[in-house]
């Protein structure tokens, strides 16, 4: 299946009872082809209006972050994505069986992209990707900010977690732990034997 193949069925999708509320189903944003992905959460309610994951005020801050450790001005340079493409009502958290009923997307989401560098946003998207990688996820604050090595498509692959920014906007003193861990992610992406080249097409 190519990209466009697959935003038409999810444009589709009725898996779950989300897809009744929503304003839009929010897909994912910036490049296919970059080699480094985002991963969040669920869309909130600025995100179900536009359209895009992370636009809001926790998206805007992520953002700036990105720009200010990462030196990415835009998202030609990544893409970003959620593990869930409809809004859960009142922002509440997304069910087992919604993150279970929307899994098939993000799967396929990372056999187009695969991506060599994934940065997971918060508990949800990090116990998702542990799973998927057979890694063992205890809690977001024990495993973030670290570089988890693991191999798939023929190629080593880098999972660094961090919180989720609208986490970090509620606990003040989170911020510097985040920025920090940008701050790893910024290694990562930077080092002279991967090389950012490297990652973007
Ligand atoms: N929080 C998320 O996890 N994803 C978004 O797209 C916006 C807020």
């Amino acid at each position: 299946m190519n990209y466009e193949e697959l935003v038409e069925k999810i444009k589709n999708c009725k898996r779950c009872n989300l897809w009744k509320n929503k304003t839009n189903y929010v897909i994912g944003d910036g490049n296919i082809n970059s080699k480094i992905m985002f991963i969040g959460e669920a869309p909130g309610s600025e995100e179900d209006k536009q359209g895009k994951p992370f636009v809001g005020r926790a998206g805007q801050y992520l953002t700036k972050v990105i720009k200010e450790k990462l030196s990415f001005e835009d998202r030609s340079k990544y893409y970003i994505t959620n593990i869930i493409k409809c809004r859960p009502p009142n922002n509440r958290d997304p069910s087992e069986e919604e993150i279970n009923a929307c899994r098939e997307w993000l799967e396929i989401q990372l056999e187009i992209i695969k991506p060599e560098i994934i940065i997971t946003l918060g508990r949800h998207s990090t116990k998702w990707i542990f799973e998927y990688f057979g890694l063992n996820f205890s809690s977001i604050l024990k495993v973030r900010g670290k570089v988890y090595e693991v191999e798939k498509w023929n190629k080593k692959i880098k999972i660094i977690p961090t919180l989720h920014p609208a986490a970090v906007l509620y606990h003040a003193n989170w911020k510097d732990i985040f920025e920090k861990d940008f701050e790893i992610i910024a290694k990562e992406i930077g080092r002279e034997d991967v090389g950012l080249k490297k990652f973007i097409k």
